[in-house]
Formats: C-alpha cells, structure tokens, sequence
C-alpha cells in the first residue's frame, strides 16, 4: 500500500521513515512538509495538495506536534483516507473524540500510536503483572530536554505538553501492563517562568487496590538518562527500564535479543495499522491522554527558573 507522511521533521526522518522502508506492507509515496523533504519521493507544502493530486494514496501517517495533528487528520479522514496518528492523539481530548465520529462517518480506519507500548518487554511486563497483587508502581523519567528536543519551540507553547511529550510515554506503558485502571488524584508541575509547559512533574494516582501509584518526570536531567517504570507486588518486583527495552524480575534481567532493542518499536506500530486496515475499525486508546488532561487540570503550578535553550 502506498502511504504518505505529514510533518517531516525530527520523528518522521529517525523512524518513520526507516519503519516503512523496512516494511513488507507500505510503501513511502508523497510526502507533506513545508521544509522537510524525503529524497526521491514526491513532496508536497499542504496536505490539500497531496489529498488533491494523489487519489490513489488512499493512507496517511501524520508527523506533525498535537496542536496541527487535528486539521490536518480531519482533512484526511474528509477526503476518505485512513489515518494514523503520532502520539499524543492530539492536543486535546475534545479533538481525539472528534476525530473518531469523524472517522466512523467516513468509515475510515484511525489509529493512536503509542510507540512505548512496542517496546520489546512491555508485553512481557503485561503478562507478568496480570496475576499479581500491585503494592507500588512508580514511574521515573528524567531526560535532558537539550539533548532530546533541540529547537522544538512547540513543546513549550499551549497544547506541546512539555514534559508530558515523553511523560505520556510512560503513561501509555503504565496503561498497557496495569490490569486495573487508575486515575490522577494530585500532581504538581514545574512551570518556567519564560514558557507555557512543564519542565517538571510529579502525579500520584487512585489505585483500586489502593497501591501506592506516581510518576515522576524531569526534563533537567543531565547526565545519566531514566527512563524506568518499577512495580512492586505481593510476588517480587518488577523494573522496566530504558523505557521498556530492558525488564528485570527481582533483580533478574530477562536477556535483550536485539543489539538496539527499541528499533522494534515503530515497525511493530506500521505492522498494526496494516492488520487495522485489513479488518477496519477505529484503534483509539486515549487513557495516557487522559491522564495528562487530567494533570493539565489538577496540576499545582510552581514557576521555577526561566528555561533557556
Ligand atoms: P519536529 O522535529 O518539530 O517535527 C514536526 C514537523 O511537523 C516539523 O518538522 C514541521 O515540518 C511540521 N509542522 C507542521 N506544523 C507545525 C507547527 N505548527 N509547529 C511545528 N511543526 C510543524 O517534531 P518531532 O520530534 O518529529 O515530533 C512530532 C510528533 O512526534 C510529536 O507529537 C512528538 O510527540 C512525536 N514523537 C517524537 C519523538 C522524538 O523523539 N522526537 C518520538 C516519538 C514521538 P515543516 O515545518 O516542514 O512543515
């Protein structure tokens, strides 16, 4: 099938891009970009363009931050194209319910991504805890927002979500291993003074069973990165770590097969909008949005120092 890819720019050249070359069921035909451009395949500025010039183009990945994801989806989904969707689904949860009557109208195919969920050892995780009695589950992800974000001004303006961009990561994990459903019940945001977003973060969440359930995330971290989920129950303790490439059972680490185990992540993605296209249907999970909404809307602010790039 041919595809097209909207908004080529950081995530779009690392993985996409990679992904469907590699892939045995698409085929990178057009892509939409005011700067970006993909060598040898045809570009164009405006989705309208390509929706316009390419009828035969019948699916579109989009690329794009959360804040132009929506009119850019809708106007696929208008002109009867499948969809699929960067994470987060969009910027707000208004818009992702949107898009899905949308789709049902056109009856299109619309898919949320989470790529985190791909990780080699989320599934693993998933099977581990399904039987198990949770106690405490904490979340910790500190990264260097220079190294990650470079000149990204969108993540720090209204609906970029800041730290929540990699913080909702660790929410899609969170959302896929939990055999119960949690929801936020505090959180404190670290804001600059200079920018709209959180730079820092912390959330505690209502857990059934009444397990002590939190997230912490940082963008100011230098040095070592952290990316690691760590779930403790009445059967031992579980760690994911390096945002799910890595699982350790009490200290045990369960062996990593692949020498770059989160290259599986975005072809696994591509491999299920194939098979969302073979059956049809709608594939949005909007629970770690919802999380972030919901930290968005309960969220103690502090103003920390000014973020300067
Ligand atoms: P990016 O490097 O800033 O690229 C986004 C592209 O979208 C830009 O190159 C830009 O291309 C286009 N665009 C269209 N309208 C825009 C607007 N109003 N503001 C900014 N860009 C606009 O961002 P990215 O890192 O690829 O992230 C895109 C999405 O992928 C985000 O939702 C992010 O959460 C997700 N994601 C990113 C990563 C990562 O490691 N970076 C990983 C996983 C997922 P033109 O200027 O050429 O139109």
């Amino acid at each position: 099938m041919d595809i097209a890819l909207i908004g080529i720019g950081k995530i779009a050249i690392d993985q996409h891009v990679p992904a469907i070359a590699a892939s045995p069921d698409f085929s990178l035909a057009a892509t939409v970009s005011r700067h970006g451009r993909v060598e040898g395949v045809e570009s164009f500025t405006e989705i309208a363009e390509l929706l316009a010039a390419r009828d035969d183009i019948r699916v579109v990945s989009l690329c794009l931050p959360p804040v132009p994801r929506f009119e850019a989806a809708a106007k696929a989904i208008r002109a009867g194209r499948h969809v699929m969707l960067e994470k987060p689904p969009g910027a707000t949860l208004a818009e992702c319910h949107a898009l899905i009557k949308l789709a049902k109208e056109h009856k299109v195919c619309l898919f949320a991504t989470w790529h985190s969920r791909e990780a080699d050892k989320v599934a693993l995780a998933k099977a581990w805890l399904a039987d198990k009695r949770l106690t405490s589950l904490q979340v910790t992800w500190k990264e260097d927002v220079r190294r990650w974000h470079p000149g990204q001004d969108w993540i720090w303006e209204p609906g970029g979500m800041g730290v929540f961009d990699p913080g909702i990561n660790a929410l899609s994990i969170v959302t896929e291993i939990l055999p119960d459903d949690i929801h936020l019940t505090e959180a404190t945001l670290d804001v600059p003074a200079n920018r709209q977003t959180p730079i820092g973060a912390e959330l505690s969440f209502y857990h059934p069973q009444g397990a002590r359930v939190g997230a912490i995330f940082d963008w100011r971290q230098e040095g070592e990165q952290i990316w690691t989920i760590e779930a403790v129950t009445d059967q031992g303790t579980l760690t994911l770590l390096d945002g799910g490439a890595r699982i350790q059972i009490d200290g045990v680490e369960d062996a990593v097969k692949d020498e770059n185990p989160l290259a599986g992540e975005y072809p696994r993605l591509y491999a299920r909008m194939a098979r969302l296209l073979s059956t049809g249907g709608i594939d949005m999970d909007l629970r770690p949005m919802i999380h972030v909404c919901d930290a968005l809307a309960l969220g103690r602010r502090n103003s920390v120092a000014p973020f300067i790039e």
